[in-house]
């Protein structure tokens, strides 16, 4: 009799620590960083390293993502949260003043960029900070990659980098379950991946953009969270999958860059602008495509 109680109490004690109601594992989440679509970055200048304000970018990206990985751990304390670095240099979050429960991965050289460190085992992925794909009139800063970058499609689908990397995840079988950015970027995303989505900001021109305080963005991703964990908890998500192979097909500014780009094996040119590679996998296809526009240059 007493060792049943004992053991009553032991199985409620492990169940309020850690494990979630149900006796889940606890969720598993990736979240990508960009600084272009984070509240209160209101210029392009905001987004360089050595330009005006950049030092109130990075405590405004801390902030959100300490906003995003709070409402996480309130709903499961025993989250595992990865946070992947991914503006420029990768350099941007101010790590000693992060929520000290996530893993943080810093610093660009890495062959999978924005998702680098995502694989099959995350149950879901958010982006932050997202901005709209290149040639976007409505969006703020909108770009794919780099501004070499003139379109790129995926299968025929034209994406930007949240497509981009959404694709690499949906062939992992992750779902994107929120995308916070510019209301361009919101747009974007929510109608491509029927993903959960946060407007932090409306480009006022493609250089400017109509801000909210960063207190209101924060309620919101707040919001945004829940509506994402309780949609991750209904199965309510599909992974963005393009399945195989992916063809590649990427449009730049220069001709030089088309023309150095068929030293690659495989690579076909289409016209004077644009390139088309055909893929085994989204895993392949994202790392040459970051291969092309991050480490060639012309
Ligand atoms: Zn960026």
């Amino acid at each position: 009799m007493k060792k049943a109680f004992w053991l009553v109490v032991a199985l409620l004690a492990w169940a309020s620590v850690g494990a979630p109601a149900g006796g889940q594992q606890p969720v598993r989440i990736f979240v990508s960083v960009d600084l272009e679509g984070i509240g209160g970055i209101g210029t392009g200048a905001m987004t360089s390293t050595s330009g005006k304000d950049y030092a109130t970018s990075r405590r405004l990206v801390t902030a959100e993502v300490n906003t995003v990985v709070g409402e996480i751990f309130a709903h499961d304390p025993g989250a595992e949260i990865l946070v992947n670095d991914s503006h420029g240099d990768h350099q941007n979050v101010l790590h000693t003043e992060l929520d000290p429960r996530v893993i943080y991965i810093q610093g660009a050289i890495k062959p999978l960029g924005m998702v680098q460190g995502l694989d099959a085992t995350f149950d879901g992925v958010i982006f932050l900070g997202y901005h709209a794909k290149a040639g976007d009139p409505d969006g703020f800063l909108a770009h794919t990659g780099t501004g070499s970058v003139k379109g790129l499609w995926l299968n025929g689908v034209e994406v930007g980098e949240g497509g981009m990397n959404a694709a690499f995840a949906g062939g992992h079988g992750v779902p994107v379950i929120l995308a916070a950015g510019d209301s361009a970027a919101a747009a974007e995303l929510g109608a491509l991946l029927k993903t959960e989505t946060v407007t932090t900001k409306t480009a006022e021109t493609p250089a400017s953009a109509r801000l909210i305080h960063p207190e209101r963005v924060h309620a919101l991703l707040r919001e945004g969270v829940r509506r994402s964990l309780a949609r991750l908890q209904a199965g309510d998500y599909s992974p963005f999958d393009l399945g195989t192979p992916v063809r590649i097909r990427m449009r730049f500014a220069s001709t030089t860059h088309v023309d150095i780009l068929q030293s690659i094996p495989g690579m076909s040119k289409v016209d004077g602008f644009t390139v088309a590679y055909t893929a085994e996998d989204a895993d392949e296809a994202y790392r040459l495509i970051r291969f092309m526009y991050r480490f060639v240059s012309s």
